[in-house]
């Protein structure tokens, strides 16, 4: 731990003595209304300024965005390529600064942000090899014609990214734009500034042009906001809450805005009686634990079998009380503190709500400490679906778990949320893990695994989970527009 922090303080000194500036077109820029405070939810110390940017801030980098597009979108694949393995190179090489930033400013655990940084270079590696491919059009005969299709980037883009993984997430909507041949501003989250800038640096080392990829720091409904308003802004790639979600499609709908929404979600896993239980007590514990339950393809509903629930539920609760809550910079840490006072809040305020609604709390349901923002890992037991707990998302290390008879009865719950992101079901049965997650309304379902990506699978959401998929060919599909010629022969 103190390796740790003595290192973070190294990395902290440069943004203590400046602040975070906004990045336009390869210069510093002061924010338009001066700064706000970022603060670390370990302790609630302040970390550093950071410029509060507004509208003519996004307006100053759309412009840079489109002044950078022609050439970037000209730039022969093979450059761009070479760009994008050189950003991910960079990250590598800063992996241990990116991580521990993030666990300061977001309160994750290092344990698991020291992949999500490795996670971000894959991301651009992996766009990097699709470069090419993206220019890739069709030709389609017909008797008089010879129809050509072709793929171009749609333009300057906005990216609008959340406080949870930010690092990796932003990479995740980045990199395929890059690719793509778009230019980009991204407005990362007020909660969790650092690692944006980390990543403009290590982009504009690795290369990239001034202008190509700018960062505009500031609040929502301010900076976000101008930017799904900017008409030289082609498309707004987005991942946060469902209710921003509609904000965005609205603020958007005037200039006629593309959108990609990747929102919140309340994921099912359904564990039936013949499942390999020890690999899927694993899972659930993993897949809504870890990462402080701060994700939005977390486990949240723990739907299980009436002939195991009491055998099942008593194996977790054991394992729960085992989670090391502690510091984030700790290596044996498995949940750190929640991100900000208002997170812990709302977290916290649920403990109350599923008292009141009639839920037993098995595991948890209390804070830790008095100085950061530390609540312990909480289980739910006797819960029903139409609970407030079983429908909202709480967007911690808490799990609702309820119990079911049949498959049939299962999948009603399963089904029974505004939400519609992931899903995972145990069982050894084959056809019916074919027909649940056939009708299972979620765009992603695992079978007999946690989730584990694969990065040209499509990734996104249904209901109110989201519009639109990222991952392989998908991701283009979001960023280039569709061009068809045809030739008369
Ligand atoms: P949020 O919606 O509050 O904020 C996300 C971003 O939107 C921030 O940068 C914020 O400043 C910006 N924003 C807020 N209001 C805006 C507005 N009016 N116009 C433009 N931008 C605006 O979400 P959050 O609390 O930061 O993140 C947590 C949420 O993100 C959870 O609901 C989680 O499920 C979701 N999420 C979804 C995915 C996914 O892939 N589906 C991935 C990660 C997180």
């Amino acid at each position: 731990l103190n390796t740790n922090l003595e290192r973070l303080n190294g990395h902290l000194a440069r943004f203590r003595e400046t602040g975070i500036l906004n990045r336009i077109a390869g210069r510093d820029v002061p924010g338009e209304h001066g700064v706000f405070q970022s603060v670390s939810p370990v302790d609630r110390s302040a970390i550093c300024d950071v410029a509060r940017g507004g509208a003519s801030d996004v307006d100053a980098a759309a412009r840079a965005a489109a002044q950078a597009f022609a050439d970037w979108r000209d730039l022969p694949a093979t450059e761009r390529r070479q760009i994008l393995n050189r950003i991910a190179e960079g990250i590598e090489a800063r992996a241990e600064e990116i991580a521990l930033c993030e666990c300061w400013d977001t309160g994750q655990a290092h344990k698991f942000m020291s992949k999500a940084a490795l996670r971000g270079a894959e991301n651009f590696r992996y766009f990097a090899d699709q470069v090419v491919q993206a220019r890739d059009g069709k030709h389609l005969r017909s008797p008089t014609l010879m129809n050509v299709t072709t793929r171009v980037p749609i333009g300057p883009v906005g990216v609008i990214t959340p406080w949870n993984t930010p690092f990796m997430l932003s990479t995740w909507k980045i990199a395929p734009a890059l690719a793509a041949g778009c230019t980009v501003v991204h407005k990362p989250a007020e909660a969790s500034p650092l690692t944006a800038r980390l990543l403009v640096e290590i982009a504009e080392q690795a290369g990239l042009p001034p202008g190509v990829l700018n960062t505009v720091n500031g609040f929502g409904e301010d900076a976000g906001k101008a930017l799904c308003e900017h008409p030289v802004i082609k498309a707004i790639a987005f991942v946060g809450e469902s209710r921003t979600g509609s904000l965005i499609t609205r603020q958007g709908a005037d200039t006629l805005k593309r959108n990609h929404l990747e929102l919140g979600g309340k994921n099912p896993v359904i564990v039936f009686d013949d499942a390999d239980l020890d690999r899927a007590l694993d899972a659930v514990i993993f897949m809504i634990y870890s990462i402080n339950g701060e994700r939005c393809t977390s486990s949240s509903r723990l739907l299980v079998q009436d002939t195991i629930k009491d055998r099942f539920e008593a194996r977790l609760i054991e394992r729960v009380n085992r989670i090391k809550v502690g510091h984030p910079l700790d290596p044996a840490t498995e949940i750190g503190p929640l991100v900000s006072e208002e997170h812990f809040r709302k977290v916290t305020g649920y403990f109350e709500i599923a008292k009141a609604d009639g839920a037993t709390i098995a595991a948890g349901g209390e804070t830790v400490g008095e100085d950061g923002y530390f609540v312990r890992p909480t289980l739910f037991t006797d819960a029903t679906t139409r609970m407030r707990i079983a429908q909202e998302e709480i967007f911690g290390p808490v799990l609702t778990s309820i119990p079911f008879g049949t498959e049939e009865e299962a999948l009603r719950i399963a089904n029974d949320t505004p939400y519609g992101l992931t899903g995972y079901v145990w069982t050894n049965d084959l056809t019916r893990a074919l027909r649940f997650s056939d009708r299972l309304e979620a765009g992603m379902i695992w079978v007999n695994s946690e989730n584990v990506r694969h990065l040209p699978t499509p990734f996104g959401g249904v209901k109110a989970s989201g519009i639109g998929r990222d991952g392989g060919d998908w991701s283009f599909e979001f960023y280039m527009e569709q061009k068809h010629i045809g030739f008369a022969t």
